[in-house]
């Protein structure tokens, strides 16, 4: 298969031939048709990561849709020709984490594009399909697609099911890129009130476009003091969406008393 390979960290990326993947039982290969560039590719490829090296030569790509070109014997719920999106964690299934419904969390988790060669090449494997794939409607194309398995997935169980985000609330959210847009998207359409916080005016303008009432340019001013103001006290949930030390402070410092707080990086 023709794929972007990763030959050497901190290096440019060739495309060549590399072998085609072997289907295990409970796998099945997917036909790629769209993979999101990440910012996690990149760490990958600069070597920033010392509890997570790739092999080389490695193929990266954690954010795909596609189609399955091949199911494992024992694969029950999809089928050659089906349209799915897969999540960047893949869980075992029958773990505790797993079966409290915490894939990201397995005790035998894996990760396309890490721990196996991902969606940069034109076929890729996905282990314990029935337990972890998603079919994709026709109604959503593949690229709209791609980021969900990532970003999108992301910031859904952390403002659902983790924060429990509800109408009317006021949500900051520290850091515009794609978690960050996700998370102002996902509030938005629970109804929740959203205070985007980013030192870009580019993606503040784009998170007032998919949702924001107030955005805060934190070169200009104190994201946390604003917050408070804006909000009389505080926001009810706040999400770091980056990872960083200023990130994190401020997100903690937006916070109304009993307020709830995620953190993404
Ligand atoms: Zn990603
Ligand atoms: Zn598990």
């Amino acid at each position: 298969m023709k794929a972007l390979v990763l030959e050497e960290i901190r290096k440019p990326m060739t495309v060549r031939e590399m072998p085609d993947p072997g289907c295990t039982p409970e796998g099945v290969i997917i036909r790629v048709e769209a993979n999101g560039v990440c910012r996690s590719d990149w760490h990958a490829w600069m070597g920033d990561w010392d509890w997570l090296q790739v092999p080389l030569p490695h193929v990266l790509g954690h954010e795909f849709s596609g189609v399955i070109e091949e199911t494992g014997s024992h694969v029950k719920h999809f089928k050659k020709g089906d349209r799915v999106i897969v999540p960047f964690t893949i869980g075992d299934g029958h773990c505790p984490y797993c079966q409290r419904g915490h894939h990201n969390v397995c005790e035998n988790i894996q990760m396309p594009g890490f721990t196996s060669w991902g969606g940069f090449g034109k076929y890729t494997h996905v282990a314990n399909a029935d337990v972890n794939l998603t079919i994709l409607p026709e109604s959503i194309d593949f690229t709209e697609a791609a980021g969900m398995g990532c970003r999108f997935m992301t910031a859904f169980h952390g403002i659902t099911a983790q924060a429990g985000v509800r109408a009317g609330e006021w949500v900051a959210v520290h850091g515009c890129g794609g978690v960050g847009l996700s998370v102002i998207q996902i509030a938005t359409a629970l109804g929740a009130n959203v205070i985007a916080v980013d030192i870009d005016e580019e993606k503040l303008a784009l998170a007032r476009q998919l949702g924001a009432v107030a955005e805060i340019n934190a070169k200009n001013e104190s994201p946390a003091k604003v917050v408070k103001d804006l909000t009389k006290g505080g926001a009810h949930v706040s999400v770091d969406a980056l990872g960083i030390t200023q990130t994190c402070q401020a997100s903690l410092l937006s916070l109304k008393k009993q307020g709830r707080g995620s953190c993404f990086s």
